[in-house]
């Protein structure tokens, strides 16, 4: 790519230009690029792609390990002790618990490439007399990555299974990579799907409610098909004095939202429910979130609540009111230049979502009426 690129340094303003306030990437070649040469080409964009210049922000260095984007030596000492420590992640997958004892124990010795297939029994002196080809396909040489992804035989199961999900997947050619993926994917859960969450929420809602009174809701599965039947909880001998929850105007909804986190950095989760100006609760989210502080959690919630409002049927006739117990999170989103650095990002897709939403408000309520 570089020795093909017309013009080889320079300052990042010079390979792109903005198009409709958008920054499109603009890198010439000498000439036309082969097939391949495309596909190279798109590897390295990936590379740099999940960043969005803005024009709202001044550019400015920022040292990520410290929130004032500082730096200072004790969050340097800080980084590099904990990264350090820091064990791969893929073991924690490995050792999840899920699958029988053997069989994450078998998964350990693959993804250390302990397992006897023929290139590893040869790398250890057994004699196959340069038989090493793959028993399922008997054509490559026979190692992990082959034999479990690259294989044409495995990569049909690989693919059945997709198929089956409906899913595409590029795998990835070593089974490391494709072990963290494949549970990043299913685990992590990074991607949106509102009909999903809905009813991950519903379930939860209900076994929860199920859980906690059980006498007022008998059955789990009567909450989960009409989670409003009986949304007014059972009152409770000392009702918290002069603090409650407000109904919103006519014509307003109001989604009060709350990010889970409490205090330092830990596994968090948000949540949002959404009621119309009789009181009555039209929409329940709640979604876990990878770690993160509390700040950020509440900044999460509120996109989120954003985000389902403005795919909703009441997107073109209410207006939207948020109430968060973050007076933060408020500001940050009535004034987004005053937020830190590190949630810019966050800051900036929560805009477009606003820019979806007309007129709507956003207010800080105390956590005893959130
Ligand atoms: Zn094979």
């Amino acid at each position: 790519m570089y020795a093909l690129a017309v013009k080889k340094s320079g300052k990042v303003a010079e390979f792109g230009i903005w198009e409709d306030g958008r920054w499109a990437w603009n890198v010439q070649f000498r000439r036309q690029l082969f097939d391949w040469e495309v596909e190279q080409w798109e590897q390295f964009h990936d590379n740099f792609k999940e960043f969005h210049f803005c024009k709202d922000f001044k550019d400015e260095h920022v040292w990520k390990r410290e929130t004032s984007g500082n730096y200072t030596t004790k969050s340097f000492c800080r980084y590099v002790h904990v990264s350090n420590e820091n064990v791969d992640r893929v073991w924690n997958y490995v050792w999840a618990n899920l699958a029988p004892f053997r069989i994450e124990v078998f998964m350990w010795q693959l993804l250390q490439g302990k397992i006897g297939v023929k290139d590893e029994l040869a790398k250890r002196g057994v004699n196959l007399k340069n038989m090493l080809q793959c028993a399922l396909c008997n054509v490559i040489r026979e190692t992990c990555d082959h034999l479990f992804i690259t294989c044409r035989k495995s990569w049909k199961v690989w693919m059945g299974w997709c198929r089956m999900w409906g899913m595409g997947w590029v795998l990835p050619s070593n089974v490391k990579d494709l072990f963290a993926m494949w549970n990043e994917w299913q685990l992590g859960g990074k991607e949106w799907n509102t009909d999903q969450v809905l009813e991950l929420a519903r379930i939860r809602v209900a076994t929860w409610v199920n859980a906690k009174w059980p006498r007022e809701y008998p059955s789990a599965l009567n909450v989960y098909r009409q989670p409003t039947i009986q949304c007014q909880l059972p009152k409770k001998g000392q009702e918290r004095k002069g603090i409650q929850w407000d109904k919103p105007r006519y014509g307003q909804m109001k989604f009060n939202v709350d990010g889970a986190a409490r205090g330092c950095p830990r596994p968090t989760g948000i949540g949002g429910i959404l009621r119309d100006h009789r009181g009555e609760v039209k929409i329940i989210f709640s979604k876990p979130i990878s770690e993160t502080d509390s700040n950020f959690a509440e900044m999460m919630a509120i996109k989120e609540a954003f985000l389902i409002f403005s795919v909703s049927r009441w997107k073109n006739n209410h207006k939207l009111l948020i109430e968060s117990d973050s007076s933060n999170a408020v500001k940050w989103i009535k004034h987004p230049d005053g937020a830190p650095w590190r949630m810019r990002k966050l800051i900036l897709q929560t805009k477009k979502l606003k820019r979806e939403v007309e007129g709507w408000e956003i207010q800080h309520v105390r956590r005893e009426a959130n």
